[in-house]
């Protein structure tokens, strides 16, 4: 591992801010069902070098430095030595993995609902930023979500765009549903913002 990715390990993990347990656990599961055992093994060995924890010690809804969760998406990029794409894929999966998703489910009824608890949702993962429904349009087929107050590393941008496209496409019939980050704060932004479309 480069010497600046550790520099930016032990920066995030100072941020101020926190999440659930279920946000560091989720993606090293993911890492347990798509690769060999000794993956996540190395994984894990580099991420308790900064004091955090495994899959197995990890309390799903205890809290965490927000950085922890960031940190485990930069390691795991690294070690697996992934592309952007790959880190949104895994967004995309996580949702399905999650154990506070599938307590949650009673809220993706539908559409609209989804969108409209987006807040209470992330509310309930983190303590820094918050999430705003901005817009939804279901005859166009499109929503705008936006993150506000947040600043890690753009990692967790990517990891977003697939996650929200997976929770989206929970709560409608359509064949693809696809995001993409429009506006982010680590490129001048005032804000993360995502829209996300679906097709019949
Ligand atoms: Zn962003």
């Amino acid at each position: 591992m480069k010497e600046e990715l550790r520099e930016e390990i032990r920066r995030v993990i100072k941020i101020e801010g926190e999440c659930r347990g279920v946000s560091i656990e989720s993606p090293l599961n993911y890492v347990e069902l798509n690769y060999e055992k000794d993956k996540l093994m190395a994984i894990e060995t580099i991420l308790k070098e900064f004091g955090i924890p495994g899959k197995d010690e990890t309390k799903v809804l205890a809290k965490y430095p927000i950085g922890c969760m960031t940190a485990t998406h930069l390691v795991i990029k690294d070690f697996l030595d992934w592309s952007d794409d790959d880190v949104e894929k895994m967004g995309y999966a996580l949702p399905q993995i999650s154990f506070i998703v599938r307590t949650l489910s009673r809220y993706f009824i539908s559409v609209e609902r989804t969108f409209q608890e987006s807040s209470n949702y992330w509310k309930k993962h983190f303590t820094l930023g918050k999430l705003v429904p901005v817009e939804i349009d279901i005859d166009k087929k499109y929503l705008i979500l936006r993150i506000e107050g947040y600043m890690t590393n753009p990692i967790d941008c990517k990891l977003f765009t697939g996650y929200f496209s997976r929770m989206i496409s929970y709560t409608i019939k359509a064949k693809e549903v696809y995001g993409e980050e429009v506006e982010c704060s680590h490129k001048g932004g005032d804000c993360h913002q995502f829209v996300v479309r679906w097709k019949d």
